[in-house]
């Protein structure tokens, strides 16, 4: 087996689990390609609510792996994988052409539906993915606003003249772009906001405790504030509870996504719960 610290010629130590952490990342690389076309993997899809209105028109597409041996594998892992062996692209691709399909169908409808899907650091040095994506879009006939895009903060610091005419060309084809997991990373929003992006989503770790923690109360209020001084639509991440409604409601976040209103859902079970919380069409005050 090869070893890293033999490799660079220091005195090497056995580190247990390690051949087993290293035979599972060999088996998703090898097994990677053929998940994609036997059903192993599929796309789940949380929605996001609109904390003005009540409504819903918007999900986040997320991916998952069952594997016949390995069993579920969390994105976190396989993703993580396929970016280290340069699979990445084959997983974007896969998730844009399943999502912009399931997208035509959904729109026929509910014609307001946004689906967002999220790209890795790769991805977006990638010179042809807008075309791809543009190709995928006519081919199934979904304009471009019904379609987001969530990159990391980490992945828009990277190589950013690369970076930043690929979110051009995007954002002028009309797709809406958001932030992920912000306040993760080490930009700013000050950085962010040469950069052409319509929206940030705060990440879970600000938002989880947000009623008990008051440093997280803190930087969320001044984020929204700030975000919407710049211009920014602000979404909070992994709310699961109704205190935290509250608090977000209050601090002016515009749309919200999680387990409070719903798990990430199989394309059917999301249908039906779009339908049912459509037809509920609730006030915010009655949420609560
Ligand atoms: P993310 O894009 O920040 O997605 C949000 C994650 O938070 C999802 O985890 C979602 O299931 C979870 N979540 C949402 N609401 C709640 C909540 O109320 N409580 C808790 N505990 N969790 C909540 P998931 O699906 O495991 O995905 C993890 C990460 O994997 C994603 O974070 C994203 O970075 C990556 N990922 C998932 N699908 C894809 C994909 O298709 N492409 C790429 N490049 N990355 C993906
Ligand atoms: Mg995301
Ligand atoms: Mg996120
Ligand atoms: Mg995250």
């Amino acid at each position: 087996q090869e070893n890293a610290s033999l490799a660079g010629g220091g005195i090497a130590f056995y580190q247990p689990g390690q051949d087993e952490t290293h035979q599972r990342e060999l088996t998703m690389i090898r097994d990677l390609p053929s998940a994609l076309t036997s059903g192993q993997l599929f796309v789940v899809y949380q929605p996001k609510v609109e904390l003005n209105s009540g409504q819903c028109h918007s999900a986040e597409a997320l991916i998952r792996w069952q594997h016949p041996q390995l069993g579920f594998i969390s994105p976190v892992e396989f993703i993580a994988t396929a970016e280290h062996s340069g699979n990445i692209g084959l997983i974007t691709q896969w998730m844009l052409q399943t999502v912009i399909k399931q997208l035509a169908a959904w729109r026929q409808e509910y014609p307001g539906l946004r689906v967002a899907v999220n790209l890795s650091a790769a991805d977006l040095l990638d010179q042809g993915l807008p075309a791809q994506i543009g190709r995928l879009l006519t081919q199934h006939q979904v304009p471009a606003s019904a379609l987001a895009l969530e990159v990391t903060e980490s992945a828009v610091m990277q190589d950013t003249s690369k970076v930043i005419a690929n979110l051009n060309t995007l954002k002028a084809m009309a797709i809406n772009l958001a932030i992920d997991d912000f306040g993760t990373g080490q930009s700013s929003l000050a950085y962010l906001k040469q950069l052409p992006v319509n929206e940030i989503k705060i990440d879970r770790a600000f938002v989880k405790d947000i009623e008990t923690n008051s440093n997280d109360a803190l930087i969320v209020n001044a984020t929204v504030k700030l975000a919407h001084g710049l211009g920014f639509k602000v979404t909070a991440e992994g709310l699961e509870n109704q205190a935290g409604l509250r608090f977000l409601q209050d601090a002016g976040c515009d749309t919200v996504q999680g387990y409070f209103f719903s798990k990430p859902l199989a394309g059917k079970e999301f249908s039906q719960w779009f339908t049912d919380f459509a037809s509920r069409a609730q006030p915010v005050e009655e949420l609560e």
